[in-house]
């Protein structure tokens, strides 16, 4: 049987995840940026939280800790545990842990925070990407450098296409609009900001997103795309110039 997602929206423009194990029991909870939200889910579920998954220290995905944890193992970054809830487990890139019966492979994304975790799921296909690779766009780098997390891009967009992107917050309406000032004319990104926008309106999460979308329409995995530097006139440049430059743009957007 497979595993059960369930997004759930908390605070003003978040995202946290339970992932749930039919055949165990076993119930994960993906970043806790508020308790009530995820709480009324498991008592509404009759779940309870075996591990609590956390991606990185900002205070929109473990404020809601506390209240949550109960017995629950708390997994986080080794690198950020001196900024994060008290750990059970920390982790590090490469490290395969088993929460919810399933495999989780540990990606180091660092770029919006130094110490950012991804959790990879290959059997069910899922990566939490928190504030790393969202829907069509890509965290506000903080603390990371542009390479930092062009590096992280190219990591992830090795994952299968079919890999369900399970990201942090519901910003794609502003992504899309961004994207499209970028490449007016690229059709695919068109396309999607009309299904975006198509989501919202009817109230619609557009979180996750597969990741084939991404790597057709998301500027940040396609800083190496001919079709993009052209039309940011940096035709030939290398792609951590464009990267950067697609951030910064964003950034004054
Ligand atoms: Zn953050
Ligand atoms: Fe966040």
């Amino acid at each position: 049987m497979p595993l059960e997602l369930v997004t759930i929206p908390c605070l003003d423009d978040n995202y946290a995840f339970l992932i749930h194990n039919p055949q165990t029991g076993d119930t994960a909870l993906i970043d806790a940026p508020e308790a009530a939200p995820i709480q009324a889910v498991l008592d509404a579920r009759g779940w309870q939280l075996t591990d609590i998954l956390l991606t990185h220290h900002h205070w929109d995905h473990v404020d809601g800790l506390p209240a949550l944890r109960g017995s629950a193992r708390v997994i986080g970054a080794s690198a950020d545990a001196h900024r994060l809830p008290d750990l059970d487990l920390a982790v590090a890139e490469g490290d395969e842990i088993s929460a919810c019966g399933e495999n989780v492979r540990i990606i180091d994304v660092s770029g919006h925070t130094l110490g950012h975790i991804a959790f990879y799921l290959p059997h069910a296909g899922f990566a939490f990407t928190a504030d790393s690779l969202m829907n069509m766009g890509c965290g506000r780098l903080f603390e990371g450098t542009p390479a930092q997390m062009w590096d992280t891009m190219q990591k992830l967009r090795k994952l299968p296409p079919e890999t369900l992107v399970c990201s942090g917050h519901e910003y794609a309406a502003s992504n899309v609009a961004f994207a499209l000032t970028l490449e007016p004319d690229n059709t695919q990104v068109i396309l999607r900001a009309e299904a975006i926008k198509a989501a919202r309106n009817n109230g619609v999460f557009t979180v996750p997103s597969t990741l084939s979308e991404e790597l057709s329409t998301n500027p940040y995995l396609r800083a190496d795309d001919p079709a993009l530097a052209a039309a940011l006139g940096m035709t030939g440049a290398d792609p951590v110039a464009v990267f950067t430059e697609i951030r910064a743009r964003k950034d004054r957007f």
